[in-house]
């Protein structure tokens, strides 16, 4: 993997974020398991302690609001055309909301935790 470079949109993020890996080698796995939320304590490639840097709920807020300002015009637009009963709205964006939420929420802490990594490295040592 490419090393980390300097430019404004820098893909190489993007990639470790979108893959879920190690923000410094972008080798290792920052995650237990597939199916699980959980960090590893240190990358099984070079050794990162990811206990020094971890982005909390930064990536849970930066969901909602993304999710809630994509999601609520969604569901207004479908109720004025659709005017389906109460339970279809509830049903439908309920599991649309958590697939979204679960489907990005490890991606996005990928990337945040590699974006965290380019600019400040010094706090992970
Ligand atoms: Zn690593």
């Amino acid at each position: 993997m490419k090393p980390l470079s300097n430019s404004a949109l820098d893909t190489s993020l993007i990639e470790r974020g979108l893959r879920c890996k190690c923000p410094k080698c972008g080798q290792g796995p920052l995650y237990d398991g597939l199916w699980s939320f959980t960090l590893k304590e240190r990358c099984s490639v070079c050794g990162l302690d990811y206990s020094k840097n971890d982005s909390a709920d930064g990536p849970a807020v930066i969901l909602i609001f993304v999710l809630g300002f994509l999601l609520v015009p969604l569901a207004l637009i479908f109720e004025s055309i659709f005017a389906p009963p109460l339970w279809v709205h509830g049903v439908l964006w309920g599991i649309l909301a958590l697939a979204l939420t679960l489907g990005t929420l490890k991606p996005l802490k990928a990337y945040i935790m590699a974006v965290q990594f380019k600019h400040r490295p010094g706090d992970w040592e």
